[in-house]
């Protein structure tokens, strides 16, 4: 993608002309710590910073959670956007001319023809679905019950909010009369073929449409609701170039200054929700279409935000959601507070009741954590009035609470549990103990198998991880990378001597990439070889190779050993994996077949030898 659509040129303008510690330092504070530049990291939640930026490579690298690349990849990263997204913004920014308009997007002409096209149509049919809303006898039944659940015009207006009539056709004829090409539509979610495939009809008849936009407030799809009862209540647009549900939040467009101030946002089951919070003052309000929530959802919503309120509907389905979600936002490093609703109310329906005000304060505001959110759930499934059930609770939930970082948090836990079920704390304390250690053992074991480390716990591990952890051919291969990164001759010797033959995916790719940097004249620059590669992990594992602690000593010996120690791996693993098959044909008894292996064995150890000779 980088490179190929936006002239190179455009590409290392931009580069050249932004400081990446100019533009990083207006997001994360930095401080000078001899050749780097070191702050929190924007991208996961840390107490200690591990996130560097080093001047003289013009890169960024997160010893935390991996992420790196250089000054386009952080913009990328830090706004949300695509590749072109980013080049744009910062050519707009140093008044560099944006004259690649046509293919800013990285996809082809035609494909971009297609898209503004799908885009223009769901504009029109936003602004006519809104009319026949308004202004229509059509509209009358509809608009009644908007108003009917709290909308104001003002609310139907912001969110243009319109209703698709009962007709089979009336949207396929007028955009038809304005030259829409059918196919087009139909392409596009707007429109279906008709069964016997003459013809096309309205995908969505006699329900209240919610125009879907995408980041920049453009119309790429819609939810479809029912006027009031039927199935199904809620109908989406298809997937389609423009529309993944897996990837988009509802509202996050209007949405995102006011995240982007608070640094938190409330997460909600439906769009009529959202619309609704917004008039009771919540304007951080996103909420998933028709699919549950995603990693991607959670990796999007991390980059606005630092603090997420789940506020789902209050019936048992809506709080099993939010049981569900808390990991996986979690996971991608946000921290979640749960907003809790009266039993079987949902958001929409509390504030019609009781009133925006009454919402924000009485339920957004005192959303709980997630530990005692838990608890509450986890009472919901047990018996209490039975012994039996009453143990299984107190089983449970002195495994929640074991989970707790602050030794203070879990006191007060457990001291509310030996309270309320007349058991002695010193007992609670043990089992709670007990857990933790359990629980830890299993993150330890964790930790060690994916060679990863934790914000600061690790701290010491982490710098000598290179050179005792890993196998003599790994640390081989990456000490080899990151000269090569750095020093041409270097490149150029090592395609004539190892050519492909990286043992690690990634290593291969990376090394590939660079024997096509190299041939094309470039001269070493970290920053401008890593916006060649285009993939997010290998921008991530060459800027972690470009930062590695280079103190190594280096020169064409070291070089040659470090190639024979890669050479000699595929050899050593076929050796091991005939011994294997020699002690289970021994052991089965089938001599010949053993002694032939053992053979095999022999001249491959020969020939390592003089190959490495
Ligand atoms: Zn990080």
């Amino acid at each position: 993608m980088a490179g190929v659509l936006i002239p190179d040129e455009v590409i290392d303008a931009v580069r050249n002309h932004h400081d990446i510690v100019e533009v990083v330092g207006k997001y994360v504070h930095l401080t000078k710590h001899g050749k780097y530049m070191k702050g929190l990291c924007p991208f996961h939640s840390e107490k200690t910073p591990s996130f560097t930026v080093t001047p003289e490579l013009q890169i960024f690298h997160c010893y935390g959670c991996g992420k790196g690349g250089n000054v386009i990849r952080f913009v990328e990263e830090m706004e949300g956007y695509t590749f072109p997204e980013a080049v744009r913004m910062l050519a707009e920014d140093a008044g560099i001319p944006v004259t690649w308009s046509s293919n800013v997007s990285g996809h082809s002409q035609e494909q971009d023809n297609v898209r503004n096209k799908i885009i223009e149509a769901h504009e029109l049919a936003v602004k006519f679905y809104h009319y026949i809303l308004n202004n229509t006898r059509q509209g009358d039944e509809a608009k009644r019950y908007l108003i009917e659940r709290g909308l104001t015009d003002k609310l139907i207006d912001q969110f243009m909010i319109g209703f698709a009539p009962v007709d089979w056709d009336v949207l396929t004829r007028f955009l038809i009369n304005r030259e829409f090409d059918p196919q087009l539509l139909e392409k596009g979610g707007l429109i279906s073929v008709k069964n016997d495939g003459d013809g096309y009809y309205d995908r969505f008849r006699s329900r209240i449409m919610f125009p879907i936009r995408d980041r920049n407030g453009k119309a790429v799809a819609f939810v479809g609701r029912i006027v009031g009862e039927g199935q199904p209540k809620y109908l989406n647009s298809p997937e389609t170039m423009l529309f993944t549900k897996s990837r988009m939040l509802y509202n996050l467009d209007l949405a995102r200054p006011a995240i982007k101030k608070a640094k938190q946002m409330v997460l909600f089951e439906g769009s009529m929700d959202v619309i609704k919070a917004w008039s009771a003052g919540i304007q951080t309000g996103v909420a998933t279409l028709g699919t549950a929530l995603t990693e991607e959802h959670c990796l999007l919503l991390k980059r606005y935000g630092d603090e997420i309120i789940i506020c789902y509907d209050g019936d048992s389905a809506g709080q099993a959601a939010a049981y569900k979600s808390i990991p996986l936002l979690e996971q991608s490093g946000l921290k979640v507070l749960v907003a809790l609703l009266p039993n079987g109310t949902d958001p929409d329906e509390y504030i019609k009741t009781h009133g925006g005000d009454a919402f924000r304060h009485g339920v957004v505001e005192q959303a709980v954590s997630v530990t005692k959110f838990k608890l509450i759930y986890l009472r919901k499934n047990h018996i209490l009035s039975r012994e039996e059930g009453r143990n299984q609770y107190i089983v449970e939930a002195v495994k929640i609470v074991a989970e707790l970082d602050s030794s203070t948090e879990r006191e007060i836990h457990l001291k509310e549990l030996s309270k309320e079920f007349d058991i002695s704390l010193d007992a609670l304390k043990q089992d709670c103990h007990e857990f933790r250690v359990q629980h830890q053992n299993f993150k330890h074991q964790r930790d060690n198998n994916q060679f990863s480390w934790n914000n600061g716990r690790n701290e010491k591990r982490k710098t000598e991880r290179s050179s005792t952890v890993l196998p003599a051919y790994v640390n081989a291969e990456r000490r080899l990378l990151h000269v090569m990164m750095r020093n041409r001759d270097v490149a150029l010797a090592v395609h004539d001597k190892l050519g492909d033959s990286f043992n690690i995916d990634n290593h291969e790719a990376i090394a590939a990439y660079l024997y096509a940097y190299y041939a094309s004249g470039y001269e070493a620059d970290a920053a401008r070889f890593v916006a060649t590669l285009e993939d997010d992990e290998l921008e991530r594992t060459a800027t972690e190779l470009l930062m590695m602690d280079g103190g190594f000593p280096f020169d064409d010996d070291i070089m040659d050993a470090w190639i024979q120690d890669i050479l000699k791996v595929p050899k050593l693993r076929e050796i091991e994996k005939k011994k294997e098959e020699a002690v289970r044909a021994e052991r089965a008894g089938d001599v010949m077949m053993a002694a032939r292996l053992l053979q095999e064995i022999n001249s491959l150890e020969r020939e390592l030898k003089n190959y490495l000779q």
